[in-house]
């Protein structure tokens, strides 16, 4: 896969803003964080690897704490 997308959970304050702008791949749990659909991991950081970035760029930079990144290739995007 192409895009790695990495939520480090453990920093996420629960703003609401990834999943208001990228709402596929994107949702708040119950715990008031949110959740990267799909991600796989354990503790705090949880990773998924897709074959295009899709909104998940606008996630990222719409992280007040950013706590999302994006790797493309092997290279960090954000
Ligand atoms: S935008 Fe960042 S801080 Fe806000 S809910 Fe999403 S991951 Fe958490």
């Amino acid at each position: 896969m192409a895009v790695k997308i990495i939520h480090d959970r453990s920093t996420c304050i629960g703003c609401g803003a990834c999943a208001a702008v990228c709402p596929d791949f994107w949702e708040m749990a119950g715990d008031g964080k949110s959740n990267l659909k799909g991600a796989k991991g354990k503790g705090g950081s949880f990773v998924l690897e897709l074959p295009d970035k899709k909104c998940n760029l606008n996630a990222a930079q719409s992280c007040p704490v950013s706590c999302i990144h994006l790797e493309e290739k092997g290279k960090k995007l954000i």
